[in-house]
This record gives structure tokens, sequence and C-alpha cells, in this order.
């Protein structure tokens, strides 16, 4: 097996070739792409099954068509994506031809999470091969059963020349980092990323950070309860709670409160039954450590389970939870909670929701759930987060016309649709200029004098 060091000199002398130059290799490569996930459905939703038991629903929804949507797309696009853009010119640039080309960075490594495995790995991997570029794959070691799979399939139908899964753990994500890529994508968890930013900067390589964070969702002024509750619901315990984009807490006012709460009962029985736990729609926890993390900020929070609560280690199931009381300073505010628990916590008026934001870090999603525009429109002008949703959770991460990505510390940079593509590629500024006019020049030629200035 070849060392990562030679898989790396493997790419990049495929990158030097210019290989991946042409379009018609790059529309090749994404239509090989769709190619594999399609032929492989069954084996791909087996292995997420195995990860997260993940209903075959949500990942269809959230893995499989999202990416054949994006690859769509891609194929559609990218065409016009590598047009040189024209740029103006002024009165001494006149005869020039000036232009912004998109050209390939070089050898860029993606790094992945375990809880959208496939998703994470192959939307970054359709920006980098759509702008030219060779691409190191690293899946999280996590969601092992879509790690191997991945490690198995993507070499069958990718040129094994520019396209290589490197799989590992921490420590050969360590040793990986050392080696000098164009560029870095990562997705996962923000103390990760600081060592992925000490290590790419030996080589001053250029990254993109996709983290997480606690994503608030206001609910203020008139609203349909009923309605926020199913939205809410479906957006915070999808995948178990395990999206970086979930609704990590509710703020709102007592009465929003008292009359939320019948909402979410009823929804969440509605939707997973009396009985979670046996419930088919319900994933689990992807790994023991993560289990009892969860369970241990649950039992170290001084808020009230009003709803589930209960966990059972072996089967690395949480029922979908509802904590009140929640206060400010609580073990489930202190870190981003990636699991089925939605604190609610009470703040009587917008503008203090507003605040008790603002003293966060910027999220990665930020929803505000009212009927009333102004208080969307509030939220809104000022806060800032990655996104912004009104009424609904998680949805317009869906949309390929919308950048994705974080703000601050939630993350650095964006990518989906063309800001993939934008992501991996460098807009080289490129004047043509011809011999005309050298009258012209003598004005910026020494010897200078005050009357050339006046020009
Ligand atoms: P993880 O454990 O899968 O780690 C992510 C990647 O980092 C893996 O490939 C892993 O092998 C690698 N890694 C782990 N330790 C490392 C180390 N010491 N050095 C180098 N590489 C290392 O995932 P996680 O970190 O638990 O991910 C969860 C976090 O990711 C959450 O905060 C979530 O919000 C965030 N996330 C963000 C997005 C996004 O698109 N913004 C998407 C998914 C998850």
């Amino acid at each position: 097996m070849d060392t990562q060091r030679q898989v790396v000199d493997r790419l990049r002398s495929a990158f030097r070739s210019g290989i991946t130059i042409p379009e018609q290799f790059r529309q090749t490569q994404l239509t090989m792409l769709m190619a594999m996930i399609q032929d492989n459905e069954e084996q791909i939703l087996n292995a997420l099954h195995k990860d997260l038991a993940k209903p075959k629903f949500e990942a269809i929804m959230s893995e499989i068509d999202i990416a054949i949507n994006e690859l769509h797309y891609a194929i559609a696009n990218l065409t016009s994506w590598m047009k040189p853009e024209y740029a103006g010119t002024n009165l001494a640039t006149k005869l020039d031809d000036c232009s912004v080309r998109r050209e390939p960075l070089g050898v860029v490594l993606i790094i992945g999470a375990w809880n959208y495995p496939l998703q994470l790995l192959i939307l970054p991997l359709i920006g980098a091969i759509a702008a030219g570029n060779c691409a190191v794959i690293k899946p999280s070691e996590v969601s092992a059963a879509t790690d191997s799979l991945m490690a198995e399939l993507i070499p069958k139908y990718l040129s094994q020349d520019c396209y290589a899964v490197v799989s590992g753990g921490a420590e050969e994500t360590k040793a990986l980092v050392q080696n000098r890529f164009d560029h870095i994508f990562y997705t996962g968890s923000q103390t990760v990323a600081r060592s992925i930013l000490r290590a790419a900067s030996d080589h001053l390589t250029p990254v993109t950070l996709e983290l997480g964070g606690k994503c608030p969702c206001l609910i203020y002024g008139q609203v349909n309860m009923a309605s926020a509750a199913q939205r809410l619901v479906w957006s915070k315990y999808f995948n178990a709670g395990q999206s970086c984009a979930a609704p990590d807490y509710v703020l709102c006012s007592q009465a929003t409160r008292d009359a939320l709460l019948p909402a979410l009962r009823q929804t969440l029985e509605d939707f997973y039954g009396k009985d979670p736990q046996t419930c088919p729609d319900v994933s689990r926890i992807v790994s023991p450590r993560h289990w009892t993390r969860l369970m241990d900020l649950l039992g170290r929070s001084r808020g009230k389970v009003v709803v589930g609560g209960e966990g059972n280690q072996e089967d690395k199931y949480i029922a979908p939870t509802v904590v009140v009381d929640v206060a400010e300073d609580d073990a489930l505010m202190e870190e981003e909670i990636f699991g089925p628990i939605l604190p609610i916590i009470t703040v009587e008026s917008l503008q203090e929701g507003i605040d008790f934001v603002n003293r966060k870090e910027k999220p990665l999603a930020l929803y505000v759930f009212s009927e009333e525009s102004s208080i969307v429109n509030a939220v809104l002008e000022k806060t800032s987060s990655g996104g912004f949703c009104s009424n609904d959770g998680i949805v317009h991460m869906t949309l390929p016309t919308l950048p994705f990505g974080g703000v601050g510390a939630s993350g650095w940079g964006s990518y989906h649709g063309r800001w993939s593509f934008e992501t991996f590629s460098h807009r080289r500024a490129v004047m043509l200029r011809g011999w005309a006019l050298e009258r012209l020049n003598s004005l910026r030629y020494p010897p200078y004098s005050e009357q050339k200035l006046s020009w």
C-alpha cells in the first residue's frame, strides 16, 4: 500500500500533467461520481444504517438526493462557471483584454465528518473536481462503514491518478496534514479545526472550515404553534439531532413556552409514537463516546426534563428530549449539543433574545419563528450567522443556489453549488496587453515631472 506521501506525490504529478484542466475530463469524473452513487445506492443506505441507524427516508433525502442534485447542478453549469469573466477597463487600459480566470488550486485535501458521512465528502469533492483539482479524500473513521465503502468505491469510479481516499483516525489525519496541500477543506469540530489550522500554517495552505456551534431558534410574536412544533421537531430530531445546523436551543417568552410544550409533546408522539426507541425513523447516536457525552450533559443540567430523557447505552439510543427552565450558564449551554436534546430558555422580550444570541459566538445558522415580518426582519438585521431561515430549520442548506458555511467561530468560507467551484478555484486576474500606444506609456516613465502628474 502506498504511504500518504506517495499518494500525495502521485496526485501532484497527475495535476502537473494538466489532465484535470479540460472541461471534458471534469464532466466525465462528475458523471462517474453520479454513477457511483446511483449504482451503489443499496450499499450506501446499508452503510449509513450501520453507522447511525439512519432511516432510509432521511438517508435518501439528506445524503443521496442532495449529492445527486448537486452533481446535476454542477454538470449543467460547469461550462458557464469555467468561462473567463470579463472585467471592465478604464481610459488607460481601454485597449487591454482584462478578465478573471478560474484556475484549479492543485492537490486539495477534503476531511469529512461522521454525521452526514456521504454528503460531507461528496459535496466538497464535486467542487474540487469541477474546479479541476486533484483531491485526497479523508472520511471520518467514526462512521466506519461509510468510510470503508468510500475507500472501496471511489477508486473504482474515479481516476486513481487524480483522486484517492486515505482512511484513518486522528493520528493518521495529523500525519496527513503535514503534507503540502494547495487547499484543505475541513468539516468537523472547532477543537480539531485549530490543529488543522496550525498544520496548514506551515505550508501557508488556505483552509475552508465547516464547523458547528449552537444554532438558536427564536420564537416570538404571533405563531401557529402546531406548525411551529412540527417544523422544529423535524429539524431538531432529524438524524437524532446530529446535524451541524440543527436548532440547538429555543429562546422564547414564558407564555410562548407554555403554548409550545403541548404542541411539541403532540408532534413528538405523532412523528415517533409513544415509544420512540421502537420507531424506525429515529437514528442512533454515532458512538458510545458521544452517547456518554450527551447523557452526561443531561445529567449535569439543572433544567427540568419535560419530554424524554431516557437513554439506552447498549442501543446508543437517546429519546427525543425537551428540557425547560434552562439557565444561560447551564451544562446544556456549554457546548454544541449535537444530539436529540432541546433546551428551552425563556427571555421575555425579543430584544433580550437578540442580546442573548449576540453574547455568544456567531452561529452556523439562526432561526426565527414568527408570523410577524417585523420580528423576522429585526432578528435578521440585528444578528449575524452563517445562514438564516425563518419559520423552519435546516432546509436552507438544501439549495445549491445558497452558499453554505459559517462565520467567525462557526466556520470560514462556504460551498454548495457555484460556491463549491469558487472555493476550489483561484481567481486569476489577467490583463492581456499588446504593444500599442507606447507614446501614452511615456507619461508614466521617468524622468518624472509635475507636468506628467497633472495628467
Ligand atoms: P469527527 O470526529 O468525524 O472529526 C472530523 C474529522 O476530523 C474526521 O475526519 C477525523 O478523522 C478528523 N480528526 C479527528 N481528530 C483529529 C485530530 N486531532 N487531528 C486531525 N484530524 C482529526 O467529527 P466531529 O469533530 O465530532 O464533528 C462534529 C462537529 O462537526 C460538530 O461541531 C458539527 O457541528 C460539525 N459539523 C459541521 C458541518 C458543517 O458543514 N459546517 C457539518 C457536519 C458537522
